[in-house]
C-alpha cells in the first residue's frame, strides 16, 4: 500500500456562529487540511498524520476525528501535560475574517523533542511521499526543522517523493529572512514544490510564475504546481516550461480558507494513483473550487 507521511500542526479551532456568543469547535490546520482532502480523494491511500499531541481530552478528540476521517494517528505521540494549539475565526461587519492564535505553547512544536519524534527518521523508508509545508517548518525550533529536514532527506534516499507548500505565514517567522532560508532548504529536498504565487511573490520579490518555475526547477524540484487563485495554476515538469491550469469557476465564493490544502490534496491523491500532472491540477481545481463554496477549512463528508 503506498503511505502519506503529512507533518505539521492540528488545530483546536472556534468559529463564532449564529447570534455571535456561540462557538463552534472542529479541528483544522493546514497540513491536516490537506491529510483530510487527499485521504478523501483517494481512499486506497494509507494516509498518516505526524505531529504531537498532549494526554488531555481534546487531544482525544482529535485524534477520534482523524480516525473518522480515515487518517492514521499512531504515528502521533501524546506529550504528558501538553496541549494542542487553538485559534478563533472571527468574521467582522465587512465579512473580513480575523485570526487569533494560541499555539505558541502547543505540543505540536516539540515533536522532535520526544523519542517518537527523534526515531521518525528510522521509519522513513515506510514513507512513500512525505508531505510538508512551510507552517510545519515555523513552528519547530531550529533543532526540530533540521531534523525535520533530515526526514524529507532520509525519505528521498530511500526511493521516497516529499511533496512541500512554502505557505508563509509571518506572524510565525521572527524575520522573513528567516522564512526564506528555510523554504529554500525545504524545496531543494522536495519531488513536488506546490507553492501559492502570493506567498512566492512575498518571499521571493517574484510574481512571474514562469520566473517562480525557472528557479524551483534550477533548485532540483522536477515537479512544480504554482497555484495563483481564481487564475488557476501552472505546472512545470523536468526542464519544461510551466502549463496553465485554468481555475474551475465555483457555485459562489464563501471562504476561500483552504483553497490551496485541498488543491494540493486532491492533486496529490491523484498523482499517487497515476494521473499525469495536469490532469492531476484539474483535481485540484475541481475540489477547490467546491471548498470555497462552502464555509470552514473542511466540507461536511
Ligand atoms: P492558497 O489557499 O494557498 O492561497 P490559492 O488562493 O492560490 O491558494 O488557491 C489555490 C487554488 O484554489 C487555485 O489554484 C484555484 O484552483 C483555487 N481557487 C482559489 N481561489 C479561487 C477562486 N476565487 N475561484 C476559483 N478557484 C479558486
Amino acid at each position: 500500500m503506498t503511505r502519506v507521511a503529512v507533518l505539521g500542526e492540528c488545530m483546536v479551532e472556534l468559529r463564532r456562529s449564529g447570534d455571535g456568543a456561540t462557538l463552534t469547535q472542529t479541528f483544522s490546520g493546514d497540513t491536516y487540511n490537506a491529510a483530510v482532502y487527499l485521504k478523501r480523494s483517494a481512499p486506497p491511500l494509507d494516509v498518516v498524520y505526524i505531529s504531537a499531541l498532549g494526554d488531555d481530552s481534546i487531544s482525544a478528540a482529535m485524534r477520534r476525528a482523524w480516525a473518522e476521517e480515515g487518517i492514521d494517528g499512531d504515528w502521533t505521540p501524546s506529550i504528558g501535560g501538553a496541549l494542542p494549539g487553538l485559534y478563533l475565526i472571527e468574521t467582522d461587519a465587512d465579512g473580513e475574517r480575523r485570526f487569533h492564535y494560541w499555539r505558541s505553547a502547543a505540543a505540536a512544536r516539540r515533536l522532535f523533542e520526544v523519542p517518537e519524534g527523534r526515531r521518525l527518521i528510522d521509519r522513513a523508508p515506510e514513507i512513500d511521499l512525505l508531505y510538508l509545508s512551510g507552517i510545519s517548518l515555523a513552528i519547530l525550533p531550529a533543532e526540530g526543522r533540521d531534523r525535520l529536514l533530515a526526514l524529507a532527506a532520509a525519505v528521498r534516499s530511500a526511493g521516497g517523493r516529499v511533496a512541500f507548500d512554502s505557505n508563509h505565514r509571518p506572524a510565525l517567522w521572527r524575520d522573513p529572512r528567516e522564512d526564506r532560508t528555510w523554504v529554500e532548504r525545504a524545496s531543494r529536498l522536495a519531488t513536488v514544490a506546490l507553492p501559492s504565487l502570493d506567498d512566492e511573490a512575498v518571499l521571493f520579490g517574484e510574481r512571474d510564475p514562469a520566473a517562480i518555475d525557472r528557479r524551483l526547477a534550477g533548485w532540483g524540484v522536477d515537479e512544480r504546481v504554482i497555484k495563483d487563485g481564481a487564475n488557476g495554476a501552472w505546472v512545470g515538469l523536468g526542464g519544461s516550461a510551466p502549463v496553465a491550469v485554468p481555475a474551475v469557476a465555483p457555485a459562489a465564493v464563501v471562504d476561500t480558507t483552504a483553497a490551496g490544502d485541498s488543491f494540493n490534496g486532491a492533486y496529490l491523491a491523484a498523482r499517487l494513483t497515476g494521473s499525469p500532472p495536469v490532469d492531476a491540477a484539474r483535481a485540484g481545481a475541481t475540489l477547490a473550487a467546491r471548498v470555497i463554496a462552502a464555509p470552514g477549512a473542511i466540507l461536511p463528508r
